[in-house]
């Protein structure tokens, strides 16, 4: 059997455990990138035809309401 000192080995254990905290960190911060792309994507419509409140999910300034068909313009804050 190989003899591996105590410390080497605790000293495996932290690094392999931190390896897995980066790991998993990078995973998550990637999927809330993504997420936050995705919802900054979506725009908001106010038609002042019929007051229909929607979102579109493509990057244009004014869109047909899907309720009357009105052109109405993108909604900013
Ligand atoms: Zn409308």
């Amino acid at each position: 059997m190989i003899y591996i000192p105590f410390e080497i080995f605790s000293l495996s254990l932290i690094v392999l455990g931190l390896l897995f905290l980066l790991v998993l960190w990078f995973y998550y911060d990637r999927k809330e990138k993504l997420a936050f792309k995705k919802e900054q994507f979506e725009k908001a419509f106010y038609c002042i035809k019929c007051n229909h409140l929607y979102s579109v999910n493509q990057d244009v300034e004014v869109s047909d309401c899907p309720k009357c068909g009105y052109e109405s313009g993108r909604l900013q804050f």
